[in-house]
């Protein structure tokens, strides 16, 4: 069994058929690359989703990961686990949150923190409960996650919806306003920039006044980092792009364990309001998933990656905003480090993800008229000329 033929049978046959693939079997990535079984290369401009920020197979989590499957995979959180300890010590040496907790998952990572909220609201706000989240916005998929995730298509098939989430436009501080309710509302969840919604960048001042509105109501302001944290929008944590910003609650995944299932939830101190028994995890934090975090975070923090991820996407928009001149059918690039769209006048985003993958690039169709990149953040200036020269000739079959 070898063909994508073989492969694709299989899955229709056995596989729960909730996406749509594409042909490519990848079976290795280094870098930016990826290769599929035909030994076929291509530019990984999805990073496993926004997970590979230092790119596919990066020789420091290899490495950890191999010397950590050696010693010990796997404990029980009874004892001290390392290197869960130290990968919590990066997160708080460079951030302005004090402690951490790991889980398996950026839908978890957001149920911890919307558990921190609702004992919050039980013990300083009586018993508020109801958490505002904005509309557009990603947050998971369990049940909670999607009552808090403000789009009808992850909502409709599953209501009723579990209770204590109210969706409200994005960028839009008054409607929090409005929504807030004494004595009910315990906490406010937004993404610093709005990732699965189509690369959403907020006005400048959003997240600074909607903080200053939940300190001057005792409500907790929290941010789901899963996709811009560790470095994704130029800074390690998003909420660095915004001045003045510091979140109470933030949340973590994604990039976090480097391809390694790794989230977390982080707490500033005044609100670490979690006791023994509150809240647990089999396998969060585990050696394995942590050692790949503990090295990909290292390398993040000492190579600056961050800084990087902010000067390539410059480079990159402005080679797309140049693209956009030659094809009309491009009417906005956007973005802010290496989390970038590319909005079109014609529903054609499925062409161009079809017409790149056989020229050698994966992109992703964040809604029907826009393309999403989110690559590596060491991508090479030459790896963004040779995706954008194939996006050119894309475009121009595409786009006609
Ligand atoms: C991907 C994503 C999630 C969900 O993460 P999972 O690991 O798929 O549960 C949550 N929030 C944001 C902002 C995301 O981009």
């Amino acid at each position: 069994m070898t063909s994508s033929d073989d492969y694709k049978a299989l899955e229709s046959k056995y596989y729960m058929q909730v996406v749509n693939r594409m042909p490519p079997v990848l079976v290795r990535g280094e870098g930016t690359r990826v290769f599929d079984n035909d030994g076929k290369s291509y530019l990984d401009f999805t990073a496993g989703w926004a997970v590979l920020n230092i790119g596919h197979n990066h020789p420091a989590v290899t490495e950890a990961i191999r010397d950590q499957a050696g010693k010990i995979l796997q404990m029980s959180n009874l004892f001290y686990t390392t290197p869960q300890l130290p990968l919590a010590q990066i997160i708080v040496d460079n951030s302005d949150v004090d402690r951490v907790f790991f889980c398996n998952s950026g839908a978890e990572a957001n149920e911890g923190a919307c558990k921190v909220a609702r004992k919050w609201g039980k013990l300083h706000l009586d018993g508020a409960y109801e958490i505002i989240t904005a509309l557009d916005s990603f947050h998971g998929r369990t049940q909670a996650m999607m009552a808090a995730t403000g789009q009808p298509n992850y909502q409709d098939n599953w209501k009723p919806l579990m209770p204590g989430f109210v969706n409200v436009p994005y960028n839009d501080v008054q409607a929090i306003k409005d929504a807030y309710v004494e004595g009910k509302t315990c906490a406010v969840l937004l993404e610093p920039v709005q990732g699965e919604g189509g690369v959403n960048i907020p006005s400048e001042n959003y997240l600074k006044e909607v903080m200053d509105f939940c300190h001057d109501k005792n409500i907790l302001f929290m941010l789901d980092e899963v996709q811009t944290g560790m470095g994704r929008i130029g800074t390690l944590f998003g909420y660095q792009k915004f001045p003045s910003v510091e979140p109470d609650v933030m949340t973590l995944a994604k990039a976090l364990g480097s391809g390694a299932p790794l989230g977390a939830f982080t707490t500033k101190e005044f609100c670490s309001v979690l006791e023994p028994g509150d809240h647990g995890s089999t396998f969060g934090g585990n050696a394995l998933t942590t050692a790949a975090g503990a090295a990909a975070a290292k390398v993040l923090v000492d190579e600056d990656i961050p800084a990087m991820a902010d000067e390539t996407g410059a480079y990159f928009q402005g080679k797309l905003k140049a693209l956009a001149e030659m094809h009309d059918c491009i009417t906005e690039v956007r973005g802010m480090g290496l989390l970038i769209a590319l909005e079109m006048s014609k529903d054609i985003s499925g062409a161009v993800v079809t017409g790149a993958l056989p020229k050698g690039l994966l992109i992703n169709a964040v809604r029907p008229n826009m393309i999403r990149f989110m690559p590596p953040l060491n991508v090479s200036n030459d790896e963004i000329d040779e995706a954008v020269e194939i996006l050119d000739r894309v475009l121009a079959e595409a786009g006609k």
